[in-house]
Protein backbone atom coordinates (compact mmCIF):
# COMPACT_ATOMS: atom_id res chain seq x y z
CA UNK A 1 0.00 0.00 0.00
CA UNK A 2 1.26 3.49 -0.58
CA UNK A 3 -0.16 7.16 0.55
CA UNK A 4 -0.88 9.50 -2.37
CA UNK A 5 0.60 13.02 -2.23
CA UNK A 6 -2.15 15.23 -1.66
CA UNK A 7 -2.49 19.00 -2.35
CA UNK A 8 -3.19 21.79 0.70
CA UNK A 9 -6.20 22.11 1.45
CA UNK A 10 -8.71 23.81 4.09
CA UNK A 11 -12.52 24.41 4.46
CA UNK A 12 -11.67 28.11 4.30
CA UNK A 13 -10.74 27.97 0.45
CA UNK A 14 -14.38 26.90 -0.22
CA UNK A 15 -16.02 29.95 1.26
CA UNK A 16 -16.54 31.63 -1.79
CA UNK A 17 -18.49 28.18 -3.61
CA UNK A 18 -20.38 27.08 -0.72
CA UNK A 19 -23.18 28.96 1.50
CA UNK A 20 -22.50 29.59 5.26
CA UNK A 21 -24.87 27.82 6.30
CA UNK A 22 -22.84 24.49 4.57
CA UNK A 23 -20.05 25.22 5.93
CA UNK A 24 -21.29 25.62 9.07
CA UNK A 25 -23.21 22.08 9.49
CA UNK A 26 -19.87 20.69 7.63
CA UNK A 27 -17.79 21.92 10.60
CA UNK A 28 -20.32 20.86 13.64
CA UNK A 29 -20.22 17.01 11.89
CA UNK A 30 -16.62 17.99 12.53
CA UNK A 31 -16.53 17.89 15.79
CA UNK A 32 -18.69 15.00 16.54
CA UNK A 33 -15.86 12.81 14.48
CA UNK A 34 -12.74 14.33 15.82
CA UNK A 35 -12.08 11.92 17.95
CA UNK A 36 -12.09 9.42 15.07
CA UNK A 37 -9.82 8.26 12.82
CA UNK A 38 -10.48 7.27 9.29
CA UNK A 39 -8.85 5.33 6.52
CA UNK A 40 -9.59 5.37 2.69
CA UNK A 41 -8.49 2.47 1.12
CA UNK A 42 -8.81 2.20 -3.28
CA UNK A 43 -6.81 0.52 -5.95
CA UNK A 44 -4.82 3.96 -7.81
CA UNK A 45 -3.71 6.68 -6.66
CA UNK A 46 -3.94 8.42 -10.44
CA UNK A 47 -6.59 8.34 -13.29
CA UNK A 48 -10.56 7.95 -12.95
CA UNK A 49 -12.85 9.41 -10.63
CA UNK A 50 -12.30 7.72 -7.33
CA UNK A 51 -8.31 8.81 -7.20
CA UNK A 52 -9.71 12.24 -8.24
CA UNK A 53 -12.66 12.37 -5.18
CA UNK A 54 -10.15 11.11 -2.67
CA UNK A 55 -7.26 13.69 -3.80
CA UNK A 56 -9.61 16.33 -2.67
CA UNK A 57 -11.72 14.92 0.08
CA UNK A 58 -8.54 13.38 2.30
CA UNK A 59 -6.71 16.99 2.96
CA UNK A 60 -10.33 18.62 3.28
CA UNK A 61 -11.50 15.76 6.31
CA UNK A 62 -8.22 16.75 8.12
CA UNK A 63 -8.59 20.48 7.63
CA UNK A 64 -11.45 19.95 9.59
CA UNK A 65 -10.05 17.92 12.28
CA UNK A 66 -11.18 14.59 11.23
CA UNK A 67 -7.82 12.56 11.24
CA UNK A 68 -7.85 10.91 7.77
CA UNK A 69 -5.85 8.33 5.53
CA UNK A 70 -5.89 7.34 2.14
CA UNK A 71 -3.62 4.13 0.99
CA UNK A 72 -3.71 3.03 -2.66
CA UNK A 73 -2.76 -0.40 -3.63
CA UNK A 74 -0.04 -2.38 -4.68
CA UNK A 75 -0.95 -4.68 -6.84
CA UNK A 76 0.49 -6.53 -10.22
CA UNK A 77 -1.07 -6.02 -13.70
CA UNK A 78 -2.51 -10.00 -13.31
CA UNK A 79 -4.41 -8.57 -10.42
CA UNK A 80 -5.88 -5.59 -12.06
CA UNK A 81 -6.98 -7.95 -15.33
CA UNK A 82 -8.86 -9.08 -12.92
CA UNK A 83 -10.35 -6.13 -11.30
CA UNK A 84 -11.11 -4.66 -14.39
CA UNK A 85 -13.23 -7.88 -14.99
CA UNK A 86 -15.24 -7.15 -12.14
CA UNK A 87 -15.68 -4.05 -12.86
CA UNK A 88 -16.84 -5.05 -16.38
CA UNK A 89 -19.14 -7.53 -14.70
CA UNK A 90 -20.60 -5.34 -12.29
CA UNK A 91 -21.83 -3.00 -15.32
CA UNK A 92 -23.10 -5.72 -16.72
CA UNK A 93 -20.45 -7.83 -18.96
CA UNK A 94 -20.01 -11.05 -19.28
CA UNK A 95 -17.10 -13.02 -19.10
CA UNK A 96 -15.54 -16.17 -17.48
CA UNK A 97 -14.56 -15.63 -13.42
CA UNK A 98 -12.31 -18.55 -12.79
CA UNK A 99 -10.70 -19.94 -9.53
CA UNK A 100 -7.47 -18.88 -11.16
CA UNK A 101 -9.09 -15.28 -11.03
CA UNK A 102 -10.45 -15.64 -7.37
CA UNK A 103 -6.94 -16.82 -5.87
CA UNK A 104 -5.17 -13.84 -7.49
CA UNK A 105 -7.88 -11.55 -5.87
CA UNK A 106 -7.17 -12.90 -2.96
CA UNK A 107 -3.46 -13.05 -2.62
CA UNK A 108 -3.53 -9.52 -3.22
CA UNK A 109 -5.93 -8.08 -1.72
CA UNK A 110 -4.47 -10.13 1.57
CA UNK A 111 -1.05 -9.16 0.88
CA UNK A 112 -2.02 -5.61 0.82
CA UNK A 113 -3.94 -5.98 4.00
CA UNK A 114 -0.91 -6.77 5.73
CA UNK A 115 0.98 -4.05 4.88
CA UNK A 116 -1.49 -1.28 7.40
CA UNK A 117 0.25 -1.32 10.41
CA UNK A 118 -1.93 1.23 12.06
CA UNK A 119 -5.34 0.66 13.74
CA UNK A 120 -8.44 3.57 12.41
CA UNK A 121 -11.85 3.73 14.16
CA UNK A 122 -13.53 3.39 10.54
CA UNK A 123 -12.44 2.18 6.90
CA UNK A 124 -13.77 2.84 3.44
CA UNK A 125 -13.32 0.11 1.07
CA UNK A 126 -13.98 2.20 -2.37
CA UNK A 127 -15.01 -0.10 -5.40
CA UNK A 128 -14.49 -3.84 -5.80
CA UNK A 129 -10.59 -3.95 -6.00
CA UNK A 130 -9.93 -3.47 -2.17
CA UNK A 131 -13.35 -5.88 -0.52
CA UNK A 132 -10.82 -8.86 -0.22
CA UNK A 133 -8.83 -7.17 2.43
CA UNK A 134 -11.95 -6.99 4.74
CA UNK A 135 -11.03 -10.18 6.71
CA UNK A 136 -8.17 -9.07 7.56
CA UNK A 137 -9.50 -5.37 8.51
CA UNK A 138 -12.22 -7.30 10.83
CA UNK A 139 -9.48 -9.29 12.87
CA UNK A 140 -6.77 -5.97 12.71
CA UNK A 141 -9.28 -3.57 13.75
CA UNK A 142 -12.30 -5.72 15.41
CA UNK A 143 -13.92 -2.41 16.62
CA UNK A 144 -13.85 -0.38 13.13
CA UNK A 145 -16.81 -0.73 11.36
CA UNK A 146 -16.38 -1.20 7.38
CA UNK A 147 -17.75 0.92 4.81
CA UNK A 148 -17.90 -0.10 1.10
CA UNK A 149 -18.30 2.62 -1.59
CA UNK A 150 -19.58 1.55 -4.59
CA UNK A 151 -18.68 3.78 -7.37
CA UNK A 152 -19.52 1.72 -10.38
CA UNK A 153 -23.19 1.70 -12.56
CA UNK A 154 -24.62 -1.45 -10.59
CA UNK A 155 -27.82 -1.12 -12.93
CA UNK A 156 -27.14 -4.33 -14.49
CA UNK A 157 -24.66 -6.67 -12.96
CA UNK A 158 -24.00 -9.75 -14.41
CA UNK A 159 -25.14 -12.42 -11.63
CA UNK A 160 -21.79 -14.42 -11.66
CA UNK A 161 -19.88 -10.82 -10.18
CA UNK A 162 -22.32 -9.91 -8.25
CA UNK A 163 -22.55 -12.72 -6.22
CA UNK A 164 -18.63 -12.82 -5.71
CA UNK A 165 -18.40 -9.06 -4.51
CA UNK A 166 -21.70 -9.62 -2.58
CA UNK A 167 -19.75 -12.55 -0.22
CA UNK A 168 -17.69 -9.35 0.69
CA UNK A 169 -20.58 -6.95 0.91
CA UNK A 170 -23.14 -8.91 3.03
CA UNK A 171 -19.96 -8.38 5.83
CA UNK A 172 -19.78 -4.87 5.72
CA UNK A 173 -21.40 -2.55 8.36
CA UNK A 174 -22.78 -0.21 5.69
CA UNK A 175 -22.70 0.46 2.01
CA UNK A 176 -23.17 3.94 -0.20
CA UNK A 177 -23.74 4.23 -3.53
CA UNK A 178 -23.81 7.12 -6.04
CA UNK A 179 -27.50 7.11 -7.17
CA UNK A 180 -30.54 5.37 -5.62
CA UNK A 181 -31.16 2.82 -8.52
CA UNK A 182 -28.08 0.77 -7.56
CA UNK A 183 -29.14 -0.07 -3.99
CA UNK A 184 -31.59 -2.50 -5.03
CA UNK A 185 -28.50 -4.60 -6.04
CA UNK A 186 -26.31 -4.02 -3.34
CA UNK A 187 -26.19 -6.72 -0.26
CA UNK A 188 -25.04 -4.84 2.79
CA UNK A 189 -26.52 -4.65 6.05
CA UNK A 190 -27.64 -1.15 5.25
CA UNK A 191 -27.43 1.53 2.00
CA UNK A 192 -27.32 4.70 1.36
CA UNK A 193 -26.71 7.13 -1.29
CA UNK A 194 -24.62 10.09 -1.39
CA UNK A 195 -23.96 11.91 -4.72
CA UNK A 196 -20.10 12.60 -5.80
CA UNK A 197 -18.50 16.14 -6.35
CA UNK A 198 -15.90 18.01 -8.04
CA UNK A 199 -13.38 20.13 -6.21
CA UNK A 200 -13.55 23.68 -7.95
CA UNK A 201 -10.31 24.31 -6.37
CA UNK A 202 -8.55 21.54 -8.45
CA UNK A 203 -5.91 22.38 -11.23
CA UNK A 204 -8.87 20.84 -13.65
CA UNK A 205 -11.62 23.22 -12.08
CA UNK A 206 -10.26 26.43 -10.89
CA UNK A 207 -10.44 29.36 -13.10
CA UNK A 208 -8.26 30.48 -15.30
CA UNK A 209 -6.65 33.64 -16.38
CA UNK A 210 -6.58 34.47 -19.93
CA UNK A 211 -2.82 34.31 -19.97
CA UNK A 212 -3.09 30.96 -19.18
CA UNK A 213 -5.80 30.14 -21.34
CA UNK A 214 -4.11 31.15 -24.39
CA UNK A 215 -1.05 29.47 -23.73
CA UNK A 216 -2.91 26.18 -23.25
CA UNK A 217 -4.75 26.37 -26.10
CA UNK A 218 -1.60 27.09 -28.52
CA UNK A 219 -0.38 23.91 -27.22
CA UNK A 220 -3.22 22.37 -28.04
CA UNK A 221 -2.49 23.13 -31.60
CA UNK A 222 -3.62 22.09 -34.30
CA UNK A 223 -6.70 22.27 -32.95
CA UNK A 224 -8.85 25.44 -33.28
CA UNK A 225 -10.63 26.96 -30.88
CA UNK A 226 -11.47 29.58 -33.24
CA UNK A 227 -14.22 26.54 -35.06
CA UNK A 228 -16.97 25.07 -33.24
CA UNK A 229 -15.57 22.08 -31.33
CA UNK A 230 -16.77 19.40 -29.47
CA UNK A 231 -15.25 17.46 -26.56
CA UNK A 232 -15.46 14.21 -25.20
CA UNK A 233 -12.85 13.11 -21.73
CA UNK A 234 -12.79 10.15 -20.51
CA UNK A 235 -10.46 7.25 -19.65
CA UNK A 236 -10.52 5.00 -22.76
CA UNK A 237 -12.42 2.22 -21.55
CA UNK A 238 -15.48 0.97 -23.73
CA UNK A 239 -18.29 1.94 -21.06
CA UNK A 240 -17.38 5.64 -22.35
CA UNK A 241 -18.27 5.00 -25.95
CA UNK A 242 -15.68 6.78 -27.55
CA UNK A 243 -16.69 5.35 -30.99
CA UNK A 244 -20.39 6.57 -30.49
CA UNK A 245 -19.16 10.14 -29.63
CA UNK A 246 -17.28 9.96 -33.19
CA UNK A 247 -20.18 8.86 -35.01
CA UNK A 248 -22.55 11.07 -33.63
CA UNK A 249 -19.94 14.22 -34.26
CA UNK A 250 -19.31 13.07 -38.11
CA UNK A 251 -23.04 13.35 -38.50
CA UNK A 252 -23.12 17.02 -36.64
CA UNK A 253 -20.44 17.76 -38.99
CA UNK A 254 -22.66 17.20 -42.19
CA UNK A 255 -25.01 20.64 -40.73
CA UNK A 256 -22.02 22.17 -38.96
CA UNK A 257 -18.97 22.54 -41.50
CA UNK A 258 -15.57 22.94 -39.73
CA UNK A 259 -16.66 20.99 -36.74
CA UNK A 260 -14.27 19.66 -34.30
CA UNK A 261 -13.89 16.99 -32.20
CA UNK A 262 -11.46 16.90 -28.94
CA UNK A 263 -10.98 12.92 -27.49
CA UNK A 264 -9.11 13.63 -24.84
CA UNK A 265 -8.50 10.57 -22.74
CA UNK A 266 -6.51 8.70 -20.04
CA UNK A 267 -5.05 5.16 -18.67
CA UNK A 268 -5.95 4.82 -15.08
CA UNK A 269 -2.88 2.85 -13.42
CA UNK A 270 -5.88 0.45 -12.37
CA UNK A 271 -7.04 -0.05 -15.56
CA UNK A 272 -5.61 -2.38 -18.01
CA UNK A 273 -7.91 -1.64 -21.03
CA UNK A 274 -6.87 2.06 -21.75
CA UNK A 275 -4.06 1.10 -24.14
CA UNK A 276 -5.67 -1.17 -26.55
CA UNK A 277 -9.03 0.97 -26.53
CA UNK A 278 -6.80 4.11 -27.16
CA UNK A 279 -5.18 2.59 -30.11
CA UNK A 280 -8.75 1.51 -31.75
CA UNK A 281 -10.02 4.76 -31.29
CA UNK A 282 -7.04 6.70 -32.72
CA UNK A 283 -7.00 4.72 -35.42
CA UNK A 284 -10.80 5.21 -36.14
CA UNK A 285 -9.74 8.56 -36.66
CA UNK A 286 -6.30 8.72 -38.27
CA UNK A 287 -7.50 9.86 -41.31
CA UNK A 288 -10.45 12.35 -40.01
CA UNK A 289 -8.12 15.61 -39.80
CA UNK A 290 -11.35 17.10 -37.80
CA UNK A 291 -10.53 14.75 -34.73
CA UNK A 292 -8.16 15.03 -32.22
CA UNK A 293 -7.24 12.39 -29.56
CA UNK A 294 -5.41 13.57 -26.68
CA UNK A 295 -3.85 11.28 -24.21
CA UNK A 296 -2.90 11.97 -20.68
CA UNK A 297 -2.95 15.89 -21.02
CA UNK A 298 -2.43 17.60 -17.87
CA UNK A 299 -5.01 18.83 -15.62
CA UNK A 300 -4.71 22.40 -16.65
CA UNK A 301 -5.21 21.74 -20.33
CA UNK A 302 -8.26 19.37 -19.32
CA UNK A 303 -9.62 22.49 -17.89
CA UNK A 304 -9.36 24.50 -21.39
CA UNK A 305 -10.42 22.16 -23.05
CA UNK A 306 -13.49 21.66 -21.00
CA UNK A 307 -13.77 25.40 -20.74
CA UNK A 308 -13.35 26.44 -24.53
CA UNK A 309 -15.36 23.83 -25.95
CA UNK A 310 -18.75 24.74 -27.42
CA UNK A 311 -20.10 21.58 -26.26
CA UNK A 312 -19.18 18.55 -24.31
CA UNK A 313 -20.25 15.21 -25.02
CA UNK A 314 -20.21 11.90 -22.44
CA UNK A 315 -21.79 9.41 -24.60
CA UNK A 316 -21.15 6.51 -21.48
CA UNK A 317 -23.43 2.93 -22.25
CA UNK A 318 -23.10 2.72 -18.32
CA UNK A 319 -21.10 5.89 -15.88
CA UNK A 320 -20.87 5.34 -11.97
CA UNK A 321 -21.70 9.05 -11.66
CA UNK A 322 -19.42 10.76 -14.25
CA UNK A 323 -17.95 13.76 -12.80
CA UNK A 324 -16.74 15.08 -16.35
CA UNK A 325 -19.91 16.38 -16.33
CA UNK A 326 -20.33 18.13 -13.61
CA UNK A 327 -16.49 19.35 -14.19
CA UNK A 328 -17.87 20.64 -18.21
CA UNK A 329 -20.88 22.35 -16.81
CA UNK A 330 -18.98 23.95 -13.61
CA UNK A 331 -17.31 25.13 -16.57
CA UNK A 332 -20.41 26.79 -18.44
CA UNK A 333 -19.89 24.37 -20.54
CA UNK A 334 -23.61 22.33 -21.91
CA UNK A 335 -23.11 18.38 -22.39
CA UNK A 336 -24.98 16.09 -24.37
CA UNK A 337 -25.14 13.17 -21.89
CA UNK A 338 -26.61 9.48 -22.28
CA UNK A 339 -29.42 8.93 -19.83
CA UNK A 340 -27.59 6.47 -17.60
CA UNK A 341 -26.25 5.89 -14.43
CA UNK A 342 -25.34 9.64 -12.55
CA UNK A 343 -25.46 11.35 -15.76
CA UNK A 344 -29.21 12.35 -15.59
CA UNK A 345 -28.39 13.58 -12.30
CA UNK A 346 -26.27 15.92 -13.77
CA UNK A 347 -27.77 17.12 -16.80
CA UNK A 348 -31.17 18.59 -17.06
CA UNK A 349 -32.87 18.14 -20.21
CA UNK A 350 -33.50 21.28 -22.00
CA UNK A 351 -31.76 23.53 -19.13
CA UNK A 352 -28.04 22.95 -19.06
CA UNK A 353 -27.70 20.58 -22.09
CA UNK A 354 -29.61 17.11 -23.41
CA UNK A 355 -30.05 13.52 -22.34
CA UNK A 356 -30.52 10.84 -25.24
CA UNK A 357 -30.47 6.95 -24.91
CA UNK A 358 -27.39 5.68 -24.76
CA UNK A 359 -27.57 4.08 -28.37
CA UNK A 360 -29.13 6.85 -30.11
CA UNK A 361 -26.52 8.02 -32.24
CA UNK A 362 -28.46 10.81 -34.37
CA UNK A 363 -29.88 12.08 -31.31
CA UNK A 364 -27.08 12.83 -29.53
CA UNK A 365 -25.79 14.44 -33.46
CA UNK A 366 -29.10 16.41 -33.29
CA UNK A 367 -28.80 17.68 -30.09
CA UNK A 368 -25.04 19.13 -30.97
CA UNK A 369 -26.30 20.70 -33.97
CA UNK A 370 -29.29 22.38 -32.17
CA UNK A 371 -26.55 23.89 -28.91
CA UNK A 372 -23.72 24.84 -32.11
CA UNK A 373 -25.94 26.80 -34.03
CA UNK A 374 -27.45 28.41 -31.09
CA UNK A 375 -24.82 30.49 -28.92
CA UNK A 376 -27.73 32.63 -26.86
CA UNK A 377 -29.03 28.86 -25.70
CA UNK A 378 -25.24 27.39 -25.16
CA UNK A 379 -25.00 30.73 -23.02
CA UNK A 380 -28.51 30.44 -21.29
CA UNK A 381 -27.55 26.38 -20.83
CA UNK A 382 -23.77 27.27 -18.97
CA UNK A 383 -25.54 29.74 -16.19
CA UNK A 384 -27.63 26.96 -15.56
CA UNK A 385 -24.80 24.08 -15.11
CA UNK A 386 -23.22 26.19 -13.57
CA UNK A 387 -25.49 27.10 -10.95
CA UNK A 388 -26.67 23.38 -10.70
CA UNK A 389 -23.15 22.21 -10.13
CA UNK A 390 -23.26 25.02 -7.25
CA UNK A 391 -25.78 23.75 -5.55
CA UNK A 392 -25.22 20.05 -5.58
CA UNK A 393 -21.94 18.74 -6.80
CA UNK A 394 -19.05 20.76 -5.04
CA UNK A 395 -16.93 18.90 -2.75
CA UNK A 396 -18.41 20.45 1.32
CA UNK A 397 -21.62 18.79 0.24
CA UNK A 398 -20.05 15.96 -0.37
CA UNK A 399 -18.29 16.11 2.55
CA UNK A 400 -21.37 16.64 4.68
CA UNK A 401 -22.82 13.42 3.26
CA UNK A 402 -20.34 11.50 4.08
CA UNK A 403 -19.79 12.62 7.60
CA UNK A 404 -23.44 12.28 8.43
CA UNK A 405 -22.83 8.14 7.47
CA UNK A 406 -19.99 7.81 9.56
CA UNK A 407 -21.81 9.81 12.47
CA UNK A 408 -24.97 7.23 11.66
CA UNK A 409 -22.56 4.05 10.99
CA UNK A 410 -20.23 4.59 14.18
CA UNK A 411 -23.37 5.50 16.59
CA UNK A 412 -25.18 2.23 15.34
CA UNK A 413 -21.64 0.22 15.86
CA UNK A 414 -21.37 1.84 19.52
N1 LIG B 1 -9.63 12.55 -16.58
C1 LIG B 1 -8.49 13.30 -16.83
N2 LIG B 1 -7.87 13.16 -18.02
C2 LIG B 1 -8.32 12.33 -18.97
C3 LIG B 1 -9.49 11.57 -18.72
C4 LIG B 1 -10.12 11.70 -17.50
O1 LIG B 1 -8.05 14.07 -16.00
O2 LIG B 1 -7.70 12.26 -20.02
C5 LIG B 1 -10.32 12.75 -15.30
C6 LIG B 1 -11.63 13.49 -15.46
O3 LIG B 1 -11.39 14.86 -15.62
C7 LIG B 1 -12.35 13.11 -14.18
C8 LIG B 1 -11.88 11.68 -13.95
O4 LIG B 1 -10.66 11.52 -14.68
O5 LIG B 1 -11.94 13.92 -13.11
C9 LIG B 1 -12.88 10.67 -14.45
O6 LIG B 1 -13.94 10.55 -13.56
P1 LIG B 1 -15.36 10.07 -14.02
O7 LIG B 1 -16.19 9.98 -12.79
O8 LIG B 1 -15.90 10.93 -15.10
O9 LIG B 1 -15.14 8.62 -14.67
P2 LIG B 1 -14.34 7.31 -14.20
O10 LIG B 1 -13.02 7.36 -14.87
O11 LIG B 1 -14.25 7.32 -12.71
O12 LIG B 1 -15.18 6.19 -14.73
Amino acid sequence: MHTPSLPERSIEMYASVTDRDRIERLRTLADSLSDVRVLHVNSTATGGGVAELLRSIVPVCESLGVRTDWLAMDATDEFFEVTKAIHNGLQGTESPLTEAMKATYRAVTERNAAEIGDAYDLVVIHDAQPLGMLEQFRETMPNAPCVWRCHVDLTDPVEEYLTFVSGYTSRVDHAIVSRSAYEANVEAPTTSVVHPSIDPLAEKNRSLDEETIAAERDRMDPLSFDAPLVTHVSRFDPWKDQFGTLEAFRRARERVPGLQLALAGGMAGDDPEGLEIYERVAEAAVDDPDVHVLADLPDTRVNVLQRESDVVVQKSLREGFGLVVSEALWKRTPVVGSNVGGIPLQVEHGRNGYLVDPDDVPGVAAHLVTLLEDADRRTAFGANGRAHVRDRFLLPRQIADLFEEFVDVLDRDR
